[in-house]
């Protein structure tokens, strides 16, 4: 099975999409630009929601659910958010199709069914939780709103790709509401450390974080942290973004609170996301050339059992065994699976769960039964042991948690030496084109240089690292002075 992919250095983006069908994660549909998530994707998708739901809560915010269309008004009181998504807007106009009288069997729109106002198809949903925070705030008593959505969005882009860009994605958008400033920031700063200790802690995701240049800024919000992963081909990828709204919004929705002292003052506001990109994240990080690797924590299937053997009775003795440890495993809450298909041979199992990304796969054999051993393979780094049957459930518990933390520190290895500093445009050149990763440079601040910068070299600046040294330098395009060096990459 995993003998069909494509290996990663001669094709990389090949072998990402066959990886993503082969792996049953995703497909794409009959819709433009849309996918069919795989019951083995969404599983994988709904462990992320969970530990991220369950990180929202304990930072004191509730779900709720607001309408997918946005009546075309309503979306362009933000005149700066509403012209960002322009471009990429669907729109509803129609409420009602007829039968085509000149065509049997074929529908039309009914000329006499428009809508008076357009609805737009949510391109994120500032809009309409706005314009409803409007009658949920009327004095400081009322704030925070702290409110997360767990949704999908449509942005109408041009170029797809399974779960890392695709018309319609699943994502969740955080929208609070707060008396001041300070505090807003400080939510802001509090989302984009919970997306990168979920990314690094859950996923095995190293990150950096940062903050947005004015050109990569969120439409209508005054500043945009975000953490940002590099992937196996060198391209970054925006894995996370927390902005700070000011009191844009609020001014746009007439959004007043009554302050302690009887003023009348406009509400404070914050949006924050992470979609199905990270799907995408999470298989471009750890994956290799035989399939998926995935993290323990993430795993749909932590533990595959498969059985050697040559008759119904040696099944039997296996079985036996094989579901006590089962059972055992589930106490612990490790999720395993016991693949007894008589219709597969063993060689086949072991492909077919080495490209699906089972961080560990235990052989039985009659002569395991005979010794009192199992066969104990490790995805990440391929290895295999024979492991005593005593103790094999925290010797397993272990191990998976071992597994989880040598993703990461790989991952993080990986990244590090892909920091490249560079300190004439000749050796940014040659990084970005050769090595590829982040290159670590000076700039001059200015939106002039980043778009000349990204015009001649097609690298982006991904953000200016919160944890920067101050440091005097020179831009590496203009020559003009600058106070800190920030990342360029080509990104996804
Ligand atoms: P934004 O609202 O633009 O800050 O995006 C929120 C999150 O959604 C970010 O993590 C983006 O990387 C991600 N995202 C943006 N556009 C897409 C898309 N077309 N498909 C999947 N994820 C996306």
């Amino acid at each position: 099975m995993s003998k069909n992919l494509t290996k990663r250095a001669e094709d990389y983006s090949k072998w990402y999409n066959e990886l993503v069908v082969k792996a049953d994660l995703a497909e794409n549909s009959g819709v433009r630009g849309c996918m069919v998530i795989k019951p083995y994707g969404y599983a994988i998708w709904e462990k992320m929601q969970a530990e991220l739901d369950r990180m929202f809560k304990e930072t004191g915010h509730s779900n709720a659910y607001f309408p997918l269309f946005v009546p075309k008004s309503m979306f362009e009181a933000e005149e700066k958010n509403a012209e960002g998504f322009a471009k990429e807007c669907a729109i509803v106009t129609h409420y009602r199709l007829k039968t085509d009288e000149s065509k049997p069997g074929k529908l039309m729109v009914d000329p006499n069914a428009k809508l008076e106002e357009e609805l737009i198809v949510r391109p994120t949903s500032e809009a309409i939780i706005w314009s409803t925070y409007k009658n949920w705030v009327q004095s400081y008593r009322d704030l925070p709103l702290l409110i997360n959505q767990w949704a999908n969005v449509v942005r109408w882009e041009m170029r797809t790709r399974l779960f890392l860009r695709t018309a319609e994605f699943l994502w969740q958008e955080g929208h609070t509401a707060h008396a001041t400033k300070q505090e807003a920031l400080a939510e802001t700063v509090q989302m984009m450390n919970v997306y990168a200790d979920f990314a690094e802690n859950f996923m095995a995701i190293p990150v950096v974080k940062g903050v947005k240049t004015e050109t990569e800024r969120f439409a209508g919000a005054d500043e945009t942290y975000c953490i940002e992963a590099l992937m196996q081909d060198g391209k970054a990828l925006q894995a996370g973004t927390s902005h700070f709204l000011g009191q844009n919004f609020a001014k746009a929705f007439d959004v007043k609170f009554a302050s302690q002292e009887g003023k009348q003052e406009y509400v404070w506001g914050t949006s924050w996301g992470v979609s199905t990109r990270l799907m995408g994240a999470l298989i471009m990080t750890h994956s290799d050339d035989l399939g998926l690797v995935l993290p323990p924590n993430v795993a749909p299937i932590q533990v595959v059992i498969v059985p050697i053997f040559r008759s119904d009775e040696e099944l039997d003795k296996i079985s036996a065994v094989a579901n006590e440890l089962q059972a055992k495993f589930r106490k612990l809450g490790i999720s395993v699976k016991f693949d007894n298909r008589t219709t597969q041979k063993p060689g086949f199992k072991f492909a077919e769960w080495e490209l699906k990304g089972v961080p560990v796969r235990i052989a039985i054999g009659p002569k395991d039964l005979e010794n009192g051993t199992f066969e104990v393979a490790r995805r990440d780094n391929l290895t295999k042991e024979v492991v005593s049957a005593e103790g094999v459930t925290t010797y397993i518990a272990e191990l998976l948690e071992q597994i989880q933390q040598n993703l990461f520190a790989k991952a993080l290895d990986y990244r590090n030496t892909y920091i490249t500093e560079v300190d004439n445009f000749e050796d940014f050149k040659e990084v970005l084109d050769g090595k590829g990763g982040f290159v670590s440079a000076h700039w001059d601040g200015t939106t002039e240089t980043e778009e000349k910068i990204k015009e001649l070299t097609k690298a982006t600046i991904r953000c200016i690292p919160l944890d920067r040294k101050e440091e005097e330098g020179v831009c590496v395009f203009s020559g003009k002075p600058s106070n800190g060096r920030v990342l360029f990459a080509k990104a996804y």
